[in-house]
């Protein structure tokens, strides 16, 4: 007997078809013998429904008391699965209950829309698994040391199924999603994209930081620090597929390095759309330029990713950075109003059809030229190339978001990722 941690996405409790099919699987594991904890997200849409009526009262760009609200209204929706999956478990026969985060209670920073866990008090819920009861915990939500609810980013559910599994030191959690695994790339871009057995650790960090939405980056984070066995598969397939079967399926992450990985020069290509380019034009190369324009933007909690400064001609500079989508306004505003005059610079640019595609893989540690045909690649199909940064396993690129489906086909064929599974 084992304590497992399932998680299913919006998609698989979709209508009250599908979560009574979810229901049927996760009464087949707790009858096979073992504990369950069940994380799901709110039902397909209903987060962009609910963010859509806060955007409706109110359209200006939130601040910190608008973004609390939004939390409020978000974490909605997740509240509605779990008291619907505990009801379609009841329905089974189990004996089951629900809780929000709140409750539980899962405590988090007071980072509104992306609020990162501090720590998950697991007694009640073990009191409930000790009595036999299937629980059933919101994803995406916790509570901050004022008592406001909070949300922890899109796709946050993920992190709170690892973080419940990470606390209650679970056996495994299976993330149960749309596509049975990880795949080379985004298989609805990619038709030709081959699922893959195992990924190691680092290259899952990598795909999910640079916007494989399979995973969110937070949750791989958690698996790695806690050591989470963790698993991607199909929340589709006959709920009542032989549960050993089900229990190989999919994706494992895995933390050991074995040699069969190290084959892959490149296994993964990931891309995101949901960024923007800035550029500062004209700023006065002094020393502190960075700091200045960047500090101001970390100052108001936002993520810088990638950055440029350009060669200086007469005693001026370009600098260029990106920044996720959502916080396109509000960098644009603070590029107007204080960092521009404050540091003397002539102008900014901003363009939000920017997208980032990226090349991952162990094996390009220890091989050389991989990103010099990442470039010849992109060069054949005629694209040009805005930014570039790497790291030891990855290559990323900034292009105009027009061609994000061209560049990432090509190079899925270039690196070979096309060909029939050979690998695993
Ligand atoms: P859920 O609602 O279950 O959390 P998500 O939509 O968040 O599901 O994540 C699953 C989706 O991730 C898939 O439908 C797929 O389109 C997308 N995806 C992006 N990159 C990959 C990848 N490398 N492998 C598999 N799926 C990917
Ligand atoms: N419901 C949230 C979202 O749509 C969290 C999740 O699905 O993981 O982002
Ligand atoms: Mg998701």
């Amino acid at each position: 007997m084992a304590l497992i941690v399932h998680k299913y996405g919006g998609t698989s409790m979709g209508s009250p078809e599908r979560i009574r099919n979810v229901a049927r699987r996760v009464a087949k594991w707790a009858r096979a013998g073992h504990q369950l904890v069940v994380v799901p997200s709110a039902m397909s849409g209903e987060t962009n429904r609910l963010l859509g009526l806060a955007r409706e009262v109110n359209p200006g760009t939130p601040d910190a008391a608008a973004m609390r609200e939004l939390d409020m209204i978000a974490a909605t929706g997740e509240q509605v699965s779990v008291g619907l999956l505990a009801l379609a478990l009841q329905a089974e026969g189990m004996a089951a209950i629900s809780y929000t985060g709140w409750q539980v209670p899962v405590k988090t920073d007071s980072s509104y829309t992306k609020a990162r866990i501090e720590s998950i008090d697991d007694a009640r819920v073990r009191a409930d698994l000790a009595a036999g009861r299937v629980v059933v915990i919101t994803g995406f939500q916790g509570i901050d040391e004022t008592g406001s609810i909070t949300t922890l980013g899109r796709g946050g559910s993920d992190t709170s199924a690892v973080a419940v599994a990470a606390a209650m030191g679970a056996a495994e959690c299976l993330i149960y999603t749309d596509v049975d695994g990880v795949y080379t790339t985004d298989p609805r871009v990619v038709p030709e994209a081959r699922r893959m057995n195992t990924i190691s650790f680092e290259e899952m960090l990598e795909m999910a930081s640079l916007g494989s939405k399979v995973l969110q980056i937070r949750s791989v984070e958690f698996a790695g620090k806690y050591r989470v066995p963790l698993r991607v598969l199909s929340s589709f397939t006959p709920w009542d597929i032989n549960i050993d079967e089900e229990a190989r399926s999919g994706t494992l992450i895995t933390f050991e390095e074995d040699e069969k990985m190290e084959q892959a020069v490149v296994s993964g290509i990931a891309f995101n759309r949901d960024e923007a380019k800035f550029t500062v034009v004209g700023v006065p190369d002094t020393p502190g330029i960075a700091y200045k324009i960047l500090g101001a933007v970390a100052d108001a909690n936002i993520d810088v990713d990638v950055i440029v400064q350009n060669v200086s001609h007469d005693g001026r500079t370009d600098f260029s950075f990106t920044v996720p989508s959502g916080d396109f306004q509000r960098v644009s505003d603070l590029l107007k109003d204080t960092v521009v005059p404050k540091i003397g610079a002539l102008q900014f640019t901003a363009d939000p059809r920017i997208c980032k595609v990226s090349i991952v893989g162990i094996g390009m540690k220890s091989h050389a030229g991989v990103a010099s045909t990442m470039f010849r690649t992109l060069a054949e199909e005629g694209i040009n190339i805005q930014m570039i940064t790497t790291s030891e396993i990855k290559t990323s690129v900034v292009l105009d978001e027009k061609y994000m489906e061209l560049a990432v086909r090509a190079l899925h064929r270039a690196f070979g990722l096309d060909a029939p599974a050979n690998l695993v």
